[in-house]
């Protein structure tokens, strides 16, 4: 699975880090397939709670969407809190909100191990129209009344705090959310999880979960791994082990860029906020910490990416902030956010085996959350395991080869009546 898209910014300022080798017949209480966020909390946790673990990781630590996100670390899931509320009516709105935006699991992870990955604080959500920015007042104002929960209403006059951009109509800065170098913190997270026992094997693709008669089974390229319980965290590409999973989201393709580092970066965004716009297609950029532009913007329905992925992005970049427009960037990279039919992440369990996926766009901060849910649940206490397992999911229509091409017209739509404003 060599892969053309994983050129980053990230790649090229990694932590450097190796697994063991393992090979034959082995033996564990949890087997975890994907050495990304969600299979690498799931691992650690589990082993603190004193089960035996192996992680077994197709490529590298963080080669999926761990490795090469935004970065955007933003309090929530896909859905704003008065929109769960007024679906899935008051108690379980304070669970979800409980769970999802006052707990911060990657800062904890980040403080317990000290992680090294240019964590900062402090998210901007802006508004692209001004009817976006009423929406955005009435939710802000619904969260400090219901939850107590603080952020800043910022008037279009007071955005140059925050943006050097003349785009946006007001926006609302959370101060909760924040941003961070996210293939340095899964690294973290490996070496923090191999230090609690758990053994991660790279380069080891899993082919298969059956059942035996000792447990469950998990066949890799070198090995065949018992196990009581199969954690299955492999995202975007679930359904390659598990066809029916599959069935429950898409790959949609996204893109980023660096600049260079800029010598003005700091105007650009003076409170070193991450920052991310209302629209459907949306814009999303931050600033590394060595001050470059790191902007994700444009997705792509076509699983095949763009020749020059710089030039693909650069003129959502330059609309943004016209004084870059021509700066230089060194890197352009792309991955897949696996998307769910409802845009909530699809997370449960079938026997033995867990499984959270699906996370569609929202899961930086999320999956490290959800990785220790399942390590809840399988020590016994599964109460706040279901709070995220009873979001409803349903499959995609379409079947094997309808699916993609079926969401990729919805999608679509959506994308046009954003640009028709
Ligand atoms: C370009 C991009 C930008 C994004 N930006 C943001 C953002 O700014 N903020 C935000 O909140 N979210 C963002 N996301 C989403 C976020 O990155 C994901 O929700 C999150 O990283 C999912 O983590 P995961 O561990 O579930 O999956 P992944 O990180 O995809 O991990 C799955 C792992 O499983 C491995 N694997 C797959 N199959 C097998 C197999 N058969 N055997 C062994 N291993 C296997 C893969 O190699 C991979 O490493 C973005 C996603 C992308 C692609």
């Amino acid at each position: 699975m060599s892969d053309p898209l994983n050129n980053s910014y990230y790649a090229a300022t990694a932590q450097k880090w190796q697994s063991g080798e393992f090979a034959g017949d082995l033996s564990f209480d949890v087997a975890v397939i994907g050495g990304g966020f969600t299979g690498l909390s799931a691992a650690l946790a589990c082993a603190e709670r004193g089960f035996s673990v192996i992680l077994i990781e197709r490529e590298h630590i963080g080669f999926g969407a761990s490795g090469r996100n935004g970065g955007q670390l933003i309090p929530g899931l896909r859905w704003s809190a008065s929109e769960l509320e007024a679906e899935f009516g008051r108690d379980r709105a304070d669970a979800l909100f409980d769970l999802c935006w006052r707990g911060n699991r990657v800062a904890a992870r980040i403080a317990k191990h000290s992680i090294d990955c240019d964590l900062k604080s402090g998210h901007l959500e802006a508004a692209w129209t001004p009817k976006d920015f009423g929406a955005m007042r009435r939710e802000a104002d619904y969260l400090a009344k219901r939850f107590g929960y603080e952020s800043d209403v910022v008037a279009k006059a007071d955005m140059p705090n925050h943006i050097a951009s003349p785009l946006y109509h007001g926006g609302i800065y959370d101060p909760h959310g924040g941003h961070f170098h996210p293939l340095n913190y899964a690294i973290g997270l490996a070496q923090a999880a191999e230090a609690a026992g758990v053994c991660i094997w790279e380069d080891q693709r899993a082919y298969e979960v059956t059942d035996t008669a000792d447990g469950l089974g998990v066949i890799t390229d070198c090995a065949h791994i018992t196990a009581r319980y199969v954690i299955d965290a492999s995202d975007s590409w679930i359904g390659q082990i598990e066809p029916d999973l599959g069935r429950y989201t898409v790959p949609i393709m996204n893109y980023n860029i660096a600049t260079v580092p800029l010598a003005g970066a700091d105007e650009l965004l003076p409170s070193d906020a991450a920052v991310a716009d209302s629209r459907f297609v949306l814009n999303y950029f931050r600033l590394s910490a060595d001050k470059r532009l790191i902007f994700g913007g444009g997705e792509r329905y076509s699983q095949t990416p763009p020749r020059d992925i710089a030039a693909f992005v650069r003129p959502f970049m330059a609309q943004v902030f016209p004084q870059i427009a021509d700066a230089r960037i060194d890197y352009g990279w792309g991955g897949a956010v696996a998307v769910t039919m409802n845009r909530l992440p699809h997370i449960g369990r079938r026997g033995n085996v867990f499984f959270a996926h699906g996370f569609s766009g929202h899961g930086a901060l999320v999956t490290t959350l959800a990785g220790e849910l399942i390590a809840e649940a399988m020590a016994g206490t599964a109460e706040r395991f279901d709070v995220l397992a009873n979001l409803p999911s349903r499959p995609f229509p379409g079947g094997k080869w309808l699916r993609q091409p079926l969401a990729t017209l919805g999608l679509l739509y959506y994308a046009l009546k954003d640009r028709l404003g």
